[in-house]
C-alpha cells in the first residue's frame, strides 16, 4: 500500500534508512549501540524504519556539544541567526511535500493536515526570522538623576524539548527556530512513536547549518522514551525543557525541573468544548465542529471533545452532526479522498474501546456507534469509527481527555450555565462559542467566561495559528509557545542601570553618607 502514495520516494529523499541512528550533534550521527526502536505505521502496519535510541553516555556526549556549541552560538549576531532560520525556512519549502507525506505515514494524520503541519514549521521559520532583529526590552525612567534603566534579554542556554505524536514535526519547531534565533541551543527527544520524523528534520536542516558553518551541537537529536526524557529533566545543564504532552507526563516533567528550581514550559492535555448558541449560525457550528471532533482523528491536543448545546437547538444539532458522521469516509490518510485516518497505535485503539465502555457504565448514551474497522485496507487494526455520545459534564469518563474521536453532548439553558460546563474541567486549553449574538460572545470573552488559554467565537478549537501565543491554563500547564512574546520563555531577562553622574544617589532616597 505505501509504494502508491510515494512513500519510499520520500523516504529516500528525507534521508531515512532501514536502520539509523537516533542521536546527533548536527551534521554526526553518533554509533549506533542503543537499544533499537521500530516504526510501525498506523497506517498499512507495515516497518518504516527502525532507530538506535540513545544511551546514557551518548546523552552525556549530546550535552557536552550543545553546551559547548552555546559558547560560540550565542555571540553570533541575532539577526545572523534569524538569516540561518530564514534558509530552514526555505529548504523546508523544498521538503514539504515527502516530510509532509512521512508525518502522515508515521502518525496517521491525513496528507493534507501532513502538509499544514510542515507549513506550520515554515510560517514559525518566517516569524522568528523577524523576531531575531527585536527581541527587545524596556527602558524605564530612573528615579535617581542622570541614571538610566533598561532591561535587555540574553539567551538561556540548552533548550531541552520533549515532544508528543501528535504533531511530530511542528512542536520541536516552535520551540527550535524561537530559540535559535535567541541564541540558545536545542536538544529534542522526540516521541517514541514517531522517531523517523525527527530523523528526517534533521538531514534537512543539515544543508543549512553546513552551509553557514554552524557548529556541532546547536541542533542535537536524541531519542528513546521517557527515561532519556527524565536524563533531560533532571539535569541542571539543561536550563529550560519544553515539554509537549499528556498531564500524567507533564506532572512528572514538572516536579523534576521544579525540584531543581529550572523553567518548565508545558504544553499538555486539552479537553476543549464549543458553545452552540441558540443564535448560532448551525452551518459555521456544525462545520467546525465535525473538524474539530474527527480531525486528525481526535488526536489534537485541542480536538473537540464536548459540545455545549442550547436546548432549543439541541436535537437539531444532533440530527445533523448524526447524518454528518455517516457521510465520513475513513480509510488511509495518504488518500485525500478520506476524512479519517487510524489512530496512532493499539494502545490507542484499547483506550478508546475502554472509553466506550465506561460511557454506558457511567450512564452516558452512545448515539453514533463506535468500533474497530476490519478489512484489507484496515490491516494496521487502528481504524475507528467517531462516537457521539450524550453524557453530562460530571462524569468521570468526560473529565477526561481520550485521546480519541469520542464526543460528548450535553444541553444548557442559559449561558453562565454554558459557560460554567465549559469550564468545570480540570484542563484549560481551547474553547469556542458558536453565536451571531454581540453579547454572549462577548460574554465568553470576558473575565467571567472562558477560563482556558485560547477562546474563540464562530471558530472551531482546533487549527491555531502560529503567530498567536499558544498554550493552555490549569493543568495543560500554563505554557506558551509559537507567537505574540512566547520567545521570552527562552531568554533570561537583565535589568541594567548605568550612572554617569558624579555621585551615588540611592535609591528611595536612603541616606548613606559618611
Ligand atoms: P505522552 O505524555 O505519552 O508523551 C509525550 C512525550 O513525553 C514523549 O516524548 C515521551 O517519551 C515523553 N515522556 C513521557 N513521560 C516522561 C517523563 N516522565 N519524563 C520525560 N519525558 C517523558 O503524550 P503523547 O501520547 O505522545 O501525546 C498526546 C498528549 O499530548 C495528549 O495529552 C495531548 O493533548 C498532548 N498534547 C498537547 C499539546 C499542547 O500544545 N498543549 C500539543 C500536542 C499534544
Amino acid at each position: 500500500m505505501s509504494n502508491n502514495f510515494g512513500i519510499q520516494e520520500a523516504l529516500k529523499q528525507l534521508g531515512i534508512k532501514e536502520i539509523n541512528s537516533g542521536t546527533s550533534t548536527g551534521s554526526k550521527w553518533l554509533s549506533n549501540d542503543g537499544e533499537v526502536i521500530s516504526s510501525y505505521s498506523p497506517v498499512d502496519g507495515q516497518l518504516i524504519g527502525k532507530i538506535h535510541a540513545t544511551t546514557a553516555s551518548q546523552y552525556e556526549q549530546i550535552v557536552q556539544s550543545s553546551a559547548d556549541a552555546f559558547k560560540t552560538w550565542r555571540l553570533m549576531p541575532a539577526p545572523k541567526r534569524g538569516e540561518i532560520v530564514r534558509q530552514i525556512g526555505e529548504e523546508l519549502r523544498k521538503y514539504k511535500e515527502s516530510l509532509g507525506k512521512l508525518v502522515s505515514y508515521e502518525m496517521g494524520k491525513s496528507y493534507q493536515e501532513g502538509l499544514g503541519e510542515v507549513q506550520e514549521m515554515i510560517d514559525i521559520c518566517d516569524f522568528a526570522v523577524g523576531l531575531s532583529r527585536q527581541l527587545h526590552g524596556l527602558t524605564m525612567h530612573s528615579e535617581r538623576p542622570n541614571h538610566r534603566m533598561y532591561e535587555q534579554y540574553h539567551p538561556l542556554g540548552i533548550v531541552g524539548i520533549i515532544s508528543a505524536f501528535n504533531f511530530p514535526v511542528a512542536v520541536w519547531s516552535w520551540n527550535a527556530m524561537l530559540a535559535w534565533v535567541c541564541g540558545d541551543v536545542c536538544i529534542w527527544k522526540a516521541s517514541e512513536k514517531t522517531p523517523l520524523c525527527s530523523i528526517a528534520c534533521q538531514n534537512i536542516i543539515n544543508n543549512v547549518f553546513s552551509k553557514n558553518n554552524v557548529p556541532e551541537g546547536v541542533s542535537c537529536i536524541v531519542n528513546g522514551d521517557y527515561k532519556i526524557g527524565e536524563l533531560m529533566t533532571s539535569d541542571k545543564r539543561v536550563p529550560l525543557v519544553s515539554a509537549t504532552g499528556s498531564i500524567r507526563m507533564g506532572k512528572k516533567v514538572g516536579a523534576a525541573v521544579g525540584a531543581r528550581l529550572g523553567r518548565a514550559l508545558l504544553e499538555l492535555g486539552g479537553n476543549n468544548a464549543i458553545i452552540i448558541s441558540e443564535n448560532a449560525d448551525l452551518n459555521v457550528a456544525i462545520t467546525g465542529a465535525l473538524f474539530g471532533a474527527v480531525g486528525t482523528c481526535g488526536q489534537r491536543c485541542t480536538s473537540t471533545r464536548r459540545l455545549i448545546i442550547h436546548e432549543s437547538k439541541y436535537e437539531e444539532v444532533k440530527n445533523k452532526l448524526a447524518s454528518a458522521y455517516k457521510q465520513l469516509r475513513i480509510g488511509n490518510p495518504l488518500d485525500e479522498n478520506n476524512h479519517v485516518g487510524p489512530l496512532i497505535d493499539k494502545d490507542a485503539v484499547a483506550m478508546y474501546l475502554n472509553a466506550i465502555e465506561e460511557i454506558g457504565k457511567q450512564g452516558g448514551k452512545v448515539l453514533v456507534e463506535g468500533g474497530v474497522l476490519t478489512g484489507e485496507e484496515y490491516e494496521s487494526g487502528c481504524y475507528v469509527k467517531p462516537v457521539i455520545a450524550e453524557a453530562s459534564n460530571d462524569l468521570q469518563i468526560v473529565q477526561e481527555e481520550t485521546f480519541a474521536p469520542i464526543l460528548y453532548i450535553m444541553k444548557y439553558k442559559e449561558l453562565d450555565e454554558a459557560v460554567a460546563i465549559q469550564n468545570g474541567v480540570v484542563q484549560g486549553l481551547s474553547s469556542a462559542i458558536m453565536t451571531t449574538n454581540m453579547r454572549e460572545a462577548e460574554n465568553f470573552l470576558s473575565h467571567a467566561g472562558s477560563d482556558c488559554g485560547i477562546a474563540n467565537v464562530n471558530i472551531g478549537t482546533s487549527g491555531a495559528e502560529i503567530g498567536g501565543a499558544f498554550g493552555g491554563e490549569k493543568e495543560t500547564g500554563g505554557g506558551r509557545e509559537s507567537g505574540s512574546d512566547a520567545w521570552k520563555v527562552y531568554m533570561r531577562r537583565q535589568t541594567n542601570t548605568i550612572n554617569y553622574g558624579k555621585d551615588l544617589p540611592l535609591a528611595q532616597g536612603i541616606k548613606f553618607d559618611l
